[in-house]
């Protein structure tokens, strides 16, 4: 009896703790989110209306949601064809938003490409009011959860445009103009889930064993981020994807080609058993998603999961100064985005809380702790001509100018091109280095010294060089929007990582 009973109760017990780790395993799996997003855009083929309605409803039939971003006449079409149908069961989900016409010219980075930030921001405004507001129309939103380029059609001025035209300072989108290591991050006011590298993954709707290939991909990328304490998977498919065999937009509006409405094609629709094989396949990768454990998150989850600290609770007095000793010690050559614990500090916020923080020494006040950023912009262009940094500046004409400063990001909500000091002017990563030294030293009799040629060492996470970043079929073949990063590296100010505050269940 004793030899069979002891294999049982060894087995017993190997399974007790397979039991534990499985559950274990399951439990650090609910730190890995997953958004699950759709760019809703064929207006043409109306076969798409129906891929879309049923993707929808086989996520509400396994309780997650998804984020659907719909192009302005996408809506108006489904409205147009009289599928409130569709709507319902998109409805069901998030609603964000995918520009007014996607690919008819000029496509976002055409009409951008050679604006500055404000006429950039402007002209996005102009130009895609109209259809975010028939997509809160027709989807009957206050505001949309979030906002993604058509193709590889970026500009940071879109994403600063974003508040202006009812839709939520959330990006969701793949792409490589801007990107921190496959992570999360703030740039330009707004929350990017953007250039997520290696935890984009995705099923070839039609391949061979693409079912297997990708159920062990993805469970691959939820293992390394739940080793690393969790993290965001971002998966993204195009309803029309599941019907057609050629996208629409290539099908009209390649290389530059704009024909006008009355010309519009459809795409060539796809055999109805094919459409079926891929949609089977994609519930089937839906469910091994779902049995790995991770958290489902829709955009308008993402501003919760990734709180600001540094503006919902601020800095403390302590970690201001040690940000200020850091950029004061004189030895300093760039600026970049600080880790406090649990807070992530852009430049931009360092300008703007040693701006604040200076103002009111100046003033003879202390500054009220912990210190709150607004998260204010880049500057709108480059400072052009500037006095060389690394010399003390006397103690009046620095005081002026940090009271200029302060004065400038309160009334616009944006780092300065350049600080004046009388006639001259210095660039502001130097200025803001003399920011943090009289935050440090007091007012010093001796004057204030300005860094000297301090550079903002997030610009890196920007691309140098328009080449590979905006390959798209629609664009031209030799579109080079040189001036959309010039523009966005301005904005690198704004740069730093999107922490995890809190997983959702
Ligand atoms: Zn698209």
């Amino acid at each position: 009896m004793k030899r069979i009973k002891k294999p049982a109760a060894w087995i017993a017990a190997w399974m007790l703790v397979i039991f534990a780790a499985a559950s274990a395993r399951a439990a650090d799996f609910g730190r890995v989110n997953v958004i699950l997003w759709f760019d809703t855009e064929d207006y043409l083929l109306p076969a798409s209306d129906d891929a879309a309605k049923h993707l929808a409803e086989i996520l509400t039939q396994r309780g997650i949601r998804a984020t659907f971003k719909v192009v302005g006449e996408k809506a108006r079409v489904l409205e147009r064809r009289g599928r409130s149908d569709v709507i319902a069961a998109l409805r069901k989900h998030d609603i964000g938003y995918h520009t007014n016409f996607h690919s008819y010219h000029p496509a976002p980075a055409e009409y951008l490409a050679e604006c500055g930030l404000l006429d950039g921001v402007a002209e996005f405004v102009r130009r895609e009011k109209q259809g975010a507001a028939d997509v809160r129309r027709i989807f009957d939103r206050p505001i949309l959860a979030c906002y993604g380029q058509p193709g590889s059609s970026w500009a940071s001025q879109a994403i600063v445009a974003l508040p202006q035209i009812g839709v939520a300072s959330v990006y969701v989108d793949d792409g490589s103009q801007v990107g921190l290591r496959g992570k999360p991050f703030w740039f330009a006011g707004a929350l990017n889930a953007y250039d997520l590298r290696e935890n984009v993954t995705r099923m070839d709707l039609n391949g061979e064993n693409s079912l297997e290939t990708a159920n062990a991909a993805v469970s691959k990328i939820a293992q390394r981020l739940s080793s690393e304490g969790g993290g965001l998977i971002s998966i993204y498919y195009h309803p029309c994807e599941f019907v057609h065999q050629q996208f629409w937009d290539g099908v009209n509006f390649s290389h530059g080609e704009n024909p006008p409405r009355e010309q519009w094609k459809s795409p060539p629709q796809q055999p109805p058993q094919q459409t079926d094989q891929e949609f089977a396949r994609f519930e089937k990768y839906i469910d091994h998603i779902k049995s790995l454990g991770v958290t489902f998150v829709t955009a308008s989850d993402l501003p919760a999961i990734y709180g600001d600290r540094v503006r919902s609770e601020g800095v403390t007095e302590a970690e201001l100064l040690a940000l200020a000793r850091r950029l004061a010690d004189g030895k300093t050559t760039g600026v970049d985005y600080q880790l406090l614990e649990g807070k992530a500090v852009s430049p931009a916020d360092q300008f703007e809380l040693f701006a604040i923080a200076v103002g009111e020494m100046i003033d003879g006040k202390t500054a009220i702790y912990p210190l709150k950023a607004t998260g204010i912009l880049g500057p709108d262009s480059a400072p052009g001509a500037v006095i060389e940094g690394g010399k003390p500046i006397a103690w009046p004409a620095f005081r002026d100018a940090a009271l200029d400063a302060r004065d400038y990001v309160r009334t616009f909500g944006r780092i300065p091109a350049r600080i004046y000091i009388g006639a001259d002017s210095v660039a502001p990563a130097d200025f803001l280095a003399a920011l943090a030294f009289a935050y440090v030293s007091g007012s010093p009799r001796d004057g204030v010294r300005l860094g000297k040629g301090i550079s903002v060492l997030t610009e890196k996470c920007v691309a140098k060089d328009p080449a590979g970043h905006f390959g798209w079929v629609i664009h031209k073949p030799d579109f080079r929007p040189v001036k959309i990063l010039d523009v966005a590296r301005l904005q690198a100010w704004t740069l730093k990582p999107a922490l995890a505050s809190a997983p959702v269940r």
